[in-house]
């Protein structure tokens, strides 16, 4: 173990250059990397292992990674092709001798001596016609080996700051590791037959064996689950206890709404509707998801549902991310309300309504028996009274937070039904663990008559060809969306920011109306553009990402995104279910920023046209820390998990449980508290 005496003057909150041999130059290279304590370091986990515990006698080396235990000599150095600084020796143990290679690392000529015996740990492999030992980690024997001869931990490094330096900084701060405290209960960690915190650590960095690596790594991936199922747990559980409205399923308002409708419902929408008739009529609050590829009917779905507890004289709220978007879900709901004579029980709030007009309107929603109310988030505290409230449907959300959820047991005295309608699909192993509070329903099945988008990637050489389509497009009188990744330039050269890109088209195009859209507009400004955009005198709209999410213009055709590389799958997919909405051919151009061989996720999107498949694929390419990590508001989770490891999570899984039905709370527990409250805030993946 290479926790030997632990020096005793030195903290876990201490300055990272308070452990011996790390100056102020690496300090400031671990401080840019967020790496400021003792503690910090010890946090810092490696991104894998190399197995160089094995050491092989030199006549027996076979290719591969090797470790020797040998002595140096004929030491040289010279420069090869294209100034490559090419040192060689000659290593010999009892057995044999090999050649020794090390590129572009002239120091180490200084650093070997003849006196010495030393672990080297590379690759062992022919170079220039010959077996050679290439580029390996060298050091001088010891029982302590840092770089050689054992399981070696291989971190992420930047220019300043290498796996060597890490590691060297690393074996200095270990000793205190076993000052790390639990901030899961003993008796859970002993039951669970896990790996203290301490040990974790110890071994993540510096593994004694394979086995205990694994312990370690299902020790740390625990941590990570954990909060995050105990978190579920209780929610299930407190939604289990709680009460709410039942709306009784009436089978002739069902039958009256779809004998209403101008098309028939796909068994997709069938099926999940039922579902969610058979959650209401229970005296337990609904919790359900439903995730569908935008146009995939969801809409309607929620419509549905609203439309049984409205005959009951309940209200519902329907919450949308913007007013943009709430007023267009108005009219939508309003569409579908007006043939069964309910159109006037539909209510519009927003926040930038004349005083005058809120009130009247937050009048009218407490007088109709039976009011849908439409607004933003802001909603809940506008002042409607929202006893009888029955159904809330959050709109472009995963969940529900905990906060939200007490909010609406405050306002209603009880958890009215929740529904959530999305059309980012989480992918099915995050579901099952970040999301298992919740009951999930997919609506795959689009309805008949879609056509499919055409996708295309747009290389610099492309360009001609995709302003000729754009042309067309627009001549013969439909509309296009450009999205760029950023409203400011990064950089003076820096083509791909909202501004630049809306000027560029501005003279490229001058015989079109073009229109910009960013988050640094005003609200009124953006929804002015976006007003104008929906009625058509806007031809191009240039625009960040606000456009993402439900807006509908069903004469757009054509999806320009810029930059396509630094958005995700979801995201991207989220952007081309713009246009495809109305009657029209409609395309989608991913313009990429050099002729280079595009990235395999990017080839992907263009081939595939399922959600779903795409939310699997980003999963997969991309790991499970970019897709949730960032939520954790800045924290980077996950940085492990590996969700194919079921393992871990069946044990997060009964943690959860045993912990509750021990009676135990967390609020004895600070730390492990503090992550299920991160947990609890969750609300959307992207
Ligand atoms: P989403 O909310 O999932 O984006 P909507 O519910 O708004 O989808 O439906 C998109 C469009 O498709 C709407 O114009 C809606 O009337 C129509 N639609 C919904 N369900 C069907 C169906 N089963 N068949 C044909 N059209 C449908
Ligand atoms: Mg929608």
């Amino acid at each position: 173990m290479l926790s030997s005496s632990p020096n005793s003057s030195l903290k876990l909150s201490d300055s990272i250059d308070s452990l011996p041999g790390v100056g102020a130059k690496t300090a400031l290279a671990f401080k840019a990397r967020g790496i400021k304590s003792i503690k910090d370091l010890l946090f810092y986990l490696p991104n894998r292992h190399e197995n160089y515990s094995i050491i092989t006698p030199i006549n027996r080396l076979r290719p591969g990674r090797v470790t020797i235990r040998a002595k140096l000599n004929h030491s040289t150095s010279r420069r090869g092709r294209r100034g490559l600084s090419i040192t060689e020796a000659i290593a010999s143990d009892t057995s044999g001798s090999v050649r020794v290679v090390w590129f572009n690392q002239p120091y180490r000529l200084r650093n070997i001596s003849g006196g010495h015996e030393y672990f080297l740990s590379g690759e062992f492999k022919l170079s220039n016609k010959q077996f050679s030992l290439i580029n390996p980690y060298t050091e001088i024997v010891s029982d302590l080996p840092v770089n050689s001869a054992r399981i070696i931990p291989i971190y992420s490094e930047t220019k300043l700051l290498n796996s060597s330096m890490i590691r060297r900084a690393m074996k200095a701060a270990l000793p205190l590791a076993n000052r790390i405290k639990d901030y899961n209960p003993r008796w859970l960690v002993q039951y669970l037959k896990l790996m203290t915190l301490a040990q974790a650590i110890n071994q993540m960095q510096y593994p004694e064996s394979e086995q205990k690596l694994k312990l370690a790594s299902c020790r740390l991936q625990f941590d990570e689950l954990f909060p995050i199922l105990l978190a579920n747990e209780l929610s299930r559980q407190q939604r289990e206890l709680a009460r709410t409205l039942k709306v009784p399923f009436k089978l002739d308002i069902a039958k009256e709404f779809v004998s209403r409708l101008p098309f028939k419902l796909t068994d997709d929408q069938r099926k999940i509707i039922w579902q969610i008739y058979l959650d209401m009529q229970g005296e337990i609050p609904m919790n359900r998801l439903v995730e569908g590829d935008v146009g995939s009917g969801k809409t309607v779905v929620a419509v549905m549902a609203a439309v049984m507890a409205m005959s009951e004289g309940y209200k519902i709220a329907f919450m949308a991310p913007t007013e943009l978007l709430a007023a267009q879900h108005a009219q939508t709901i309003k569409r579908l309300l007006e043939p069964l004579g309910l159109a006037d029980h539909l209510i519009l709030l927003t926040g930038s309504m004349k005083e005058k007009n809120k009130r009247y309107v937050i009048e009218q929603a407490n007088k109709i028996n039976g009011a849908f109310i439409v607004g933003t988030h802001s909603l809940l505290t506008s002042g409607i009274n929202w006893k009888d409230l029955a159904l809330v449907i959050i709109d472009e959300q995963h969940r529900f937070g905990v906060d939200q959820r007490q909010q609406l047991q405050k306002l209603a005295g009880y958890l009215p039904h929740c529904l959530s309608i999305t059309a980012t699909p989480i992918p099915r192993s995050l579901a099952l663990t970040i999301f298992n509070d919740l009951d999930l329903s997919r609506l795959v099945e689009l309805p008949i008559g879609r056509k499919p988008i055409k996708s295309f990637l747009t290389t610099p050489s492309d360009i001609p060809d995709f302003f000729r389509n754009l042309i067309e497009q627009l001549s013969n009188g439909r509309q296009a969306y450009v999205v760029c990744p950023y409203i400011r330039p990064k950089s003076d050269y820096d083509q791909l920011a909202v501004e630049s890109i809306y000027q560029m088209y501005q003279k490229k195009l001058p015989k079109y109306r073009i229109g910009l859209l960013h988050g640094q507009l005003s609200a009124e400004q953006q929804n002015k553009v976006m007003r104008s955009f929906i009625k058509g005198e806007i031809s191009i709209l240039v625009a960040t990402t606000v456009i993402e999410v439900g807006v509908d213009v069903p004469n757009a055709s054509v999806m320009a995104i810029y930059g396509p590389e630094r958005f995700g799958l979801a995201q991207l997919h989220q952007l081309r279910g713009r246009v495809g909405r109305g009657e029209y051919e409609s395309y989608c151009f991913l313009i990429l920023s050099d002729n280079l061989e595009p990235p395999m996720r990017l080839r992907q999107f263009i081939a595939t046209e399922n959600g779903f498949a795409l939310s699997e694929l980003d999963l997969a390419l991309r790991g499970p820390g970019a897709i949730y990590g960032k939520l954790q508001h800045g924290k980077r989770m996950a940085s492990l998990m590996n969700f194919d490891d079921h393992g871990v999570v069946d044990l997060a899984k009964r943690g959860a449980v045993s912990f509750l039905n021990r009676g135990e709370n967390v609020i004895n527990y600070p730390g492990l508290a503090k992550r299920v409250k991160l947990a609890q805030q969750l609300t959307y993946l992207n």
